[in-house]
């Protein structure tokens, strides 16, 4: 696979490096201690001013959230050329970068390792579910156990949607499969990228809903 496709830096397509030492040091990493402590939006010390809105505080289904990190730079051509050109390669480099950024107290807090699921037709078109295949790098790094407990029925693109758009589009479209594993469990889950927490969210409350105890989310890149 060297020899035919031989691994390039995301961010310079330097040969020989999938992300060489410079475009690491330019990748825009949120620090935690400086982000939302709900949703993990840098520049949010205390919560965010969109999980706070003026009537008071968004009510989400997950506890907290933490992303590696901005969805710019490096970052975004990360997960963007992980997902469109389909190096899985990539998938380990992400799921090194989310175990960096998961508080280690969450590894032992966490039951299960639960990923968003691309659409079918995605999964078609890429040979594989790209988040399952980080969710088993990371179970190799962390210990926790991947549970493909969520599943998508269909769906359309979600990124150019706004976030009411999403979360109707989303209602009724993710289902647990798998409840009887799900309930009384803390699960982490695990998504690329969030942009509006619509789809974090929608996924939380159907895990919730199937008796899970506690949600907390980690993505390797934030829209903010
Ligand atoms: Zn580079
Ligand atoms: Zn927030």
């Amino acid at each position: 696979m060297e020899l035919a496709w031989p691994r390039r830096c995301v961010g310079c397509e330097r040969l020989g490096v999938l992300l060489c030492e410079r475009c690491e040091a330019a990748a825009p990493v949120i620090a935690t201690e400086r982000a939302c402590p709900r949703c993990g939006a840098p520049y949010g010390v205390l919560i965010c001013t969109e999980c706070y809105a003026t009537d008071g505080p968004l009510p989400l289904s997950f506890s907290a959230a933490v992303s590696a990190y901005q969805f710019s730079g490096v970052a975004a051509r990360l997960v963007t050329i992980y997902k469109d050109q389909h190096e899985r390669r990539l998938a380990a480099l992400c799921a090194e970068r989310l175990a960096r950024a998961i508080p280690r107290q969450w590894l032992g807090w966490a039951d299960l390792l639960a990923y968003i699921p691309a659409d079918r037709a995605k999964i078609r078109a890429r040979g594989f579910d790209h988040m399952r295949l980080v969710a088993e790098h990371l179970t190799t790094l962390t210990g926790l156990e991947v549970c493909a407990c969520l599943q998508k029925k269909g769906g359309e693109d979600q990124r150019a949607l706004n976030r009411e758009q999403r979360l109707r589009n989303l209602a009724g479209m993710l289902e647990c499969v798998c409840p009887e594993r799900v309930s009384g469990r803390r699960i982490l889950l695990i998504d690329d990228v969030i942009t509006t927490t619509a789809t974090v969210e929608a996924a939380s409350a159907v895990l919730i809903g199937a008796g899970a105890r506690e949600v907390r989310v980690a993505s390797v890149c934030r829209v903010y």
